[in-house]
């Protein structure tokens, strides 16, 4: 098996490649990646060292989030910020190989006891964490010793892909829905038991857990988000909230936050939350869903175009190139093998590989907003993503893809406009119904290769082969219940 423990040595760990970022005449995307100099980093700590103390923060916690879609933390006393501006924080490589479970994948370049790496806190982002008092959070960046990038961090891939279509005039503005089923607290495989029973999208669902849900919205806005909706899901148990839609990297790092906020409120209701895509078998799961628009010199591209509802030559192409690379967006949209079982069919999981105007049941949605707010609202949904995804390597693959087809001028297909899923069989193209398809598509992806480079590419595949090798023999049962608590 594919698969190993902690102690067990995996081959050479990837060599360090690219420029330092200390180089100049860094182009565009190598110097979107660079560490700041350490004097930058040095001042921009203790500044934010002083903003900490004020808030009574005693610690940091410094996030990233690996390859299977756990978030991992290194965390720092607050007195000790200074010192990982400097010279970061010590993050073992064998991190990329990691497990949804903890168990290990081996490749080519991943896993093994061997090296180090650096991870920066990206302070730029730091906020104290409103339902863990004397905490703060902030994303984190990984280098190497020597101040070079990781090729293996998934957040500077997605900071390189956003520089890429800077460099084309062009910036993004996404967000992705958080969803997520509470239940009460219990024992680690334990079937939820919901603190409320009350009907789907029903005000019932909400007046029972009102104080809860207060408290939610509250953490957020405290943390600087500014939410835009909070409503009970369909599920049992399900809930959902968006919130503003902001540049690629920060809405991933907002979706870290969200959830992690969401997760400490949750607990201090003795109650617990999952993530995961499905929660009990033959149910609607919890998405993912990643919206996002393309704008130029302050313009939606969205919106006031020649192409169908409007759009622009390039939104359309960009929208193209989405759609077509779907089936391998969902190696890094979907990473848990159980995100299959949620991928079905009548859930509004976005299982065609099709796109229309307000279509829930399409992978790719088309949402343009109220007749005078679409110059603004107008953006696309990528419904078929779930919340197991790690969001950095989401963003980043899907501008990998949208920026393709944009360069190659691509146009979309015809729109389906009715229900795919009630559609003549074959009428309308099926994602894939598990990862080994999903992953066959990647393999063939030279856009994907590419752009997410060599050893992220492989640390992907091998924790994606890994996963899926263990859970082939699964029943849906099993899959859930080995999920149901990670994410
Ligand atoms: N929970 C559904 C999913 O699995 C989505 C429902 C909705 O459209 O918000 O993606
Ligand atoms: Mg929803």
């Amino acid at each position: 098996m594919d698969r190993m423990t902690l102690g067990t040595a995996a081959g050479p760990t990837a060599s360090p490649s690219g420029p330092t970022g200390q180089d100049a005449g860094l182009d565009g995307q190598s110097a979107a990646v660079a560490l700041p100099p350490r004097s930058v980093r040095v001042e921009q700590a203790e500044a934010a060292a002083g903003r900490l103390r004020t808030a009574a923060v005693e610690a940091v916690a410094v996030t990233w989030v690996d390859n299977a879609g756990i978030t991992r933390v290194k965390a720092v006393p607050l007195g000790g910020l200074v010192h990982a501006a400097q010279w970061g924080v010590g993050a073992a490589p064998c991190f990329d190989a990691i497990l949804a479970d903890d168990g290990f994948a081996t490749g080519p370049g991943v896993g093994g006891p061997i090296g180090d790496l650096r991870l920066y806190p990206d302070l730029t982002r730091v906020v104290p964490l409103a339902a863990q008092p004397g905490w703060a959070w902030t994303p984190g960046d990984r280098y190497t010793q020597d101040g070079s990038p990781h090729p293996g961090c998934q957040r500077l891939f997605a900071r390189r892909m956003e520089a890429a279509a800077a460099e084309r005039g062009l910036t993004l503005k996404a967000g992705i829905e958080v969803e997520w089923v509470v239940a009460l607290a219990g024992g680690p495989q334990d079937e939820p038991q919901y603190p409320t029973h009350g009907p789907a999208y029903g005000m019932h669902r909400l007046t029972d857990l009102s104080d809860y849900l207060r408290e939610v919205l509250r953490a957020l806005g405290e943390q600087g988000l500014t939410v835009l909706q909070i409503h009970p899901e369909y599920s049992p148990g399900q809930f959902e909230v968006s919130v503003a839609p902001e540049g690629p990297v920060c809405a991933a790092d907002t979706s870290v936050l969200v959830r992690h906020t969401v997760r400490a409120v949750s607990a201090r209701h003795g109650l617990r939350v999952s993530f995961a895509p499905v929660v009990e078998p033959d149910t609607v799961g919890n998405g993912g869903h990643l919206h996002l628009s393309l704008w130029r010199d302050g313009r939606n591209l969205g919106h006031g175009g020649s192409g169908p509802h409007g759009l622009t030559a390039e939104a359309e192409g960009f929208l193209a190139g989405v759609l077509d690379a779907l089936p391998e967006l969902l190696v890094l949209g979907c990473s848990s093998p159980a995100g299959y079982l949620r991928l079905v069919p009548s859930h509004w999981a976005g299982a065609y590989q099709c796109w229309g105007l307000e279509n829930r049941e399409a992978a790719l949605r088309l949402v343009t907003g109220s007749t005078g707010e679409r110059a603004a609202a107008a953006n696309a949904e990528v419904k078929c993503f779930d919340a197991s995804a790690n969001p950095y390597l989401a963003v980043g693959a899907v501008l990998a893809a949208g920026l393709a087809g944009l360069d190659q001028h691509r146009s979309l297909p015809p729109e389906f406009t009715g229900d795919p899923a009630a559609a003549e069989p074959g009428t309308v193209p099926r994602l894939p119904a598990g990862p080994a398809q999903a992953l066959a598509a990647y393999e063939r992806s030279t856009v994907l290769r590419e752009a997410l480079g060599g050893p992220l590419y492989e640390a992907v595949l091998a924790v994606r082969r890994a996963e899926d090798e263990q859970y082939a023999a699964a029943t849906p049962e099993q899959l859930v219940a080995a999920t149901r608590w990670r994410y």
